[in-house]
C-alpha cells in the first residue's frame, strides 16, 4: 500500500473517531445530568469518583460503603450530603432517592450480583465492573434482574472507550494489515498479598478472573468474533502464600470461526499489557495497550515499523461514565452491556476447564 494510501485510511479512521465522540457529547437537550451512585470506596472507585469532573452528562450523586470514615472523607471532597451517603445495610433505600439513576457497583467480584440486583430491584440502572460475576449463572440472573426492572445494565470495560483501542478495532476490523491470522494478548502484573484478589471466595479465581480478563476481552473486541474452542495450561507455585486458593498464570489459546487464532497470557507473577494483531501483511500492536493512559500503537507494514499517532479523544474514564448516560437519556442500547460481561464469563469458564481437565474444550458445551 502506498504511503498516502495509509495515512488516508488512518486519518479517516481517527476523524470517524473524533466525530464519533463529538457526537456523543451531548445528545439530547436536559435539565440535569445522569446522577451516580457509587458502591464500595476502594483503590478504583477512588480514581472512577475524580473522574466525574471530566464528564458532561454523569455527575456523582450519592456514596455507598461499609466504612463510615469513608463516607465521611469522600462526603466531604465530593460535597455529597449525608441523605445520599449509605451503608451497605440501608442500601435498598436509594430506591427513595431521585437524585441516583445509576447505581455503579465496584466492589470484589463476588459481591457484584447481590448489588447489581439489588439496585435493579430499586430500581436503578447499573454500572458493574469487571469481571462481571464469578458465574455465568450469576451473570444471567444480574441481567433477567435488570431486564424485569426494566433498567439498564453495561459492565466497565473501560477500554472500549480509550482511542487507541478504538482506532486498534477499526483498522484490526478493516484488514489494515490483511485479514487477520493471530492475536498475542498478554496481561500481568505481580499480585501483592493480603488482599481480596487473592481470595476465592471473594474473586472467583486468580490472575485471569482480575488481569487476565483483559487479554480475552481484547481479542474478543479486536476480531467481534466469539471463540469457538479454547485449550489452557495453568502454572502456579502453591509454596507461594498468595497463592493458596487462586492461580498464578494461566496461559490459553483461543480458535475463531473465521480461522484466526490467539495466544493470551495471563499472570499474576509478571507484568504484562501489550496486544499484537498480526495480519497477512504486516501487525498493529499496542504496550501499554489497556493501561489508564500512555497506550502506544505501532504498525508493521511494508518491512519498516512506525510508532502511530492517534487522534486525542474524550480519556477513557470519562467516555465510559458518559456513554451510559447517554444511553439513558436516549434510551439506546450500551455498547458493553451485560451480554458482554457474560460472554467473557462463558469463555473464563472454557478456560479454567480446560486448564483443569488438560484438554481442549468447547466453549459454551
Ligand atoms: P479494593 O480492594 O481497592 O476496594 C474494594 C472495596 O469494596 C473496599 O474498599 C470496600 O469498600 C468494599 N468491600 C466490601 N466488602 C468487602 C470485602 N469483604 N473485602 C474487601 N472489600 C470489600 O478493590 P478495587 O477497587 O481494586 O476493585 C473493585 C472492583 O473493581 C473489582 O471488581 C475489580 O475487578 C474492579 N476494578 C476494575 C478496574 C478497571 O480498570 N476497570 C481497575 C481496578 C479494579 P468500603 O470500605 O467502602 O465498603
Amino acid at each position: 500500500m502506498a504511503e498516502t494510501d495509509r495515512r488516508t485510511i488512518i486519518a479517516g479512521i481517527g476523524a470517524g473517531l473524533v466525530a464519533a465522540a463529538a457526537n456523543g457529547a451531548c445528545a439530547a437537550p436536559r435539565d440535569r445530568k445522569i446522577g451516580y451512585a457509587v458502591v464500595g470506596l476502594g483503590g478504583y472507585a477512588e480514581l472512577i469518583m475524580s473522574k466525574f469532573a471530566e464528564c458532561d452528562n454523569a455527575r456523582l450523586t450519592a456514596l455507598v460503603s461499609g466504612t463510615p470514615a469513608k463516607l465521611e472523607r469522600f462526603g466531604t471532597q465530593y460535597k455529597i450530603p449525608a441523605s445520599h451517603r449509605y451503608s451497605y445495610a440501608n442500601f435498598d433505600s436509594i430506591r427513595d432517592n431521585p437524585d441516583v439513576d445509576v447505581v455503579y457497583v465496584i466492589l470484589p467480584n463476588s459481591m457484584h450480583a447481590e448489588y447489581t440486583v439489588r439496585a435493579a430491584r430499586a430500581g436503578k440502572h447499573v454500572m458493574c465492573e469487571k469481571p462481571m460475576a464469578v458465574s455465568t449463572a450469576e451473570c444471567q440472573t444480574m441481567i433477567d434482574a435488570c431486564r424485569a426492572a426494566g433498567r439498564k445494565l453495561m459492565i466497565g470495560y473501560r477500554s472500549r472507550f480509550e482511542p487507541h483501542n478504538r482506532l486498534a478495532i477499526e483498522m484490526a476490523r478493516n484488514g489494515f494489515v490483511g485479514p487477520t491470522r493471530i492475536i498475542t494478548s498478554e496481561h500481568g502484573f505481580n499480585a501483592q498479598p493480603n488482599q481480596w484478589r487473592l481470595d476465592r471466595a471473594l474473586a472467583g479465581g486468580g490472575s485471569l478472573m482480575d488481569i487476565g480478563i483483559y487479554s480475552l476481552n481484547a481479542v474478543r473486541y479486536l476480531t467481534g468474533e466469539e471463540p469457538v474452542e479454547v485449550s489452557a495450561m495453568e502454572s502456579t507455585d502453591r509454596s507461594d502464600p498468595r497463592f493458596g486458593t487462586v492461580e498464578d498464570r494461566i496461559s490459553f489459546l483461543m480458535r475463531f470461526p473465521s480461522g484466526i487464532e490467539s495466544t493470551c497470557v495471563s499472570s499474576y507473577s509478571s507484568n504484562h499489557n501489550a496486544y499484537r494483531v498480526i495480519g497477512t501483511k504486516g501487525w498493529i500492536g499496542l504496550e501499554p495497550a489497556t493501561g489508564y493512559d500512555g497506550h502506544k500503537m505501532f504498525v508493521h507494514r511494508d518491512g519498516r515499523t512506525e510508532q502511530q499517532s492517534v487522534p486525542a479523544g474524550k480519556k477513557q474514564h470519562a467516555g465510559q461514565l458518559d456513554h451510559f448516560a447517554e444511553c439513558i437519556i436516549n434510551d439506546t442500547q450500551p455498547l458493553v452491556p451485560g451480554e458482554e460481561g457474560l460472554a467473557d464469563l462463558r469463555v473464563i469458564e472454557a478456560i479454567y476447564r480446560s486448564a483443569r481437565e488438560g484438554r481442549r474444550v468447547q466453549v459454551g458445551a
